[in-house]
C-alpha cells in the first residue's frame, strides 16, 4: 500500500517500525521553493529500509514516509513548540539544514505552512496512528520503534562525536520502566557507543504515541550514520559489511524490548 507521502508494509508482530525521514521525494511545488542546496535533501536518515531488513524475521509492521524531512518533518510538534527548547534544532518545516545552511529561495509564511500539514503532515500520521490501532486491536499492546540516523558530527547540534546507539524514551516516560530496562541492558551488551536520553531522549513521535498506560511502548533509536555508511557525505553509499555489527546490536535490543512488553502486558492482563 504507497500513496504518495507514506508507504505501509503490514506485518503480524506487536512490533511497528516508523521511518519518517527517509524519503527523499519532493513533490513538484516544494522543489520549485528549495535552493540548490536544499535540493540536496541532505539530512536524510539514510538506507532505514534496508538497514532494517533484518528485521523480517520479527514480521513488522511498516511505516515510511516516502517525502524528504524539507517538506516538513514528521517527528516535530505540528504546533510548532520545540523539542528541545533552549537548544539549536531544526524546525517543523526546516529553514535551514542541520549545518544551518538557508535551503529555501524566499521565507515561508504561516498559511504554507499550514497547506504541508494537511497535506504532507498528516497522511503518515493517519497511517501511523491506524496502524498502531490496528496492532493492539490484535495483541492488545504495540511496541513502536522510531528510526533514525544523523551524521555523527554537526557541531551546531551537539559537541564532539555522537554516540554509535542513541536510545530515546522521552526520559523514561514513553515505554514501561522494563521496557527500557531490558533495552538499555541489550543495548550495554554490545561493543558499540551508546547512551540512553543523551542529546536525543525521542522526538514528537515518540513523546506524541508513547503512552505505556495505554499499551503503546514508544521507543526512538538515533543511529550515527558513519555506523553503516562508506561516508557521512554524498553519495551516501550504504556499507553493508559494515552495517552487520550495527544490524546484529539492533537486534538484540528490539528483541529484548519486545521480550519486556510481552511480559509487561501479560503481568497486566
Ligand atoms: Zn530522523
Amino acid at each position: 500500500m504507497t500513496t504518495n507521502t507514506v508507504s505501509v508494509t503490514r506485518g503480524s508482530s506487536p512490533l511497528i517500525l516508523s521511518m519518517p525521514h527517509p524519503g527523499t521525494g519532493l513533490p513538484p511545488e516544494i522543489a520549485a521553493a528549495l535552493n540548490e542546496r536544499g535540493r540536496l535533501v541532505e539530512d536524510t536518515d539514510w538506507h532505514m529500509r534496508q538497514l532494517y531488513g533484518f528485521t523480517e524475521r520479527l514480521a513488522p509492521t511498516v511505516v515510511e514516509a516516502q517525502l524528504s524531512r524539507f517538506v516538513i518533518d514528521l517527528n516535530r510538534d505540528p504546533s510548532g513548540v520545540s523539542l528541545y527548547p533552549g537548544q539549536a534544532t531544526t524546525e517543523l518545516v526546516p529553514t535551514t539544514t542541520f549545518d544551518g545552511a538557508p535551503i529555501w529561495q524566499a521565507t515561508l509564511d504561516g498559511a504554507e505552512i499550514e497547506r504541508r500539514k494537511a497535506a504532507y503532515f498528516q497522511p503518515y500520521h493517519d497511517a501511523l496512528s491506524a496502524e498502531i490501532a490496528r496492532v493492539k486491536g490484535e495483541h492488545g499492546y504495540c511496541v513502536l520503534w522510531d528510526c533514525h540516523s544523523i551524521k555523527s558530527v554537526i557541531p551546531r547540534l551537539f559537541a564532539g562525536t555522537l554516540p554509535t546507539l542513541n536510545l530515546g524514551t522521552n526520559s523514561g516516560a514513553s515505554c514501561a520502566p522494563s521496557v527500557e530496562a531490558a533495552a538499555i541492558a541489550a543495548m550495554a551488551g554490545q561493543p558499540l557507543t551508546q547512551i540512553a536520553n543523551g542529546r536525543f531522549k525521542g522526538g514528537w513521535i515518540t513523546r506524541h504515541y508513547g503512552r505505556p498506560s495505554e499499551h503503546v511502548h514508544a521507543l526512538q533509536m538515533e543511529i550515527a550514520l558513519s555506523a553503516y555508511l562508506a561516508d557521512e557525505t554524498a553519495p551516501w553509499a550504504f556499507d553493508a559489511p559494515k552495517a552487520t555489527q550495527l544490524q546484529s546490536a539492533l537486534s538484540a535490543i528490539i528483541e529484548a524490548a519486545l521480550g519486556a512488553a510481552a511480559a509487561f502486558e501479560r503481568s497486566r492482563s
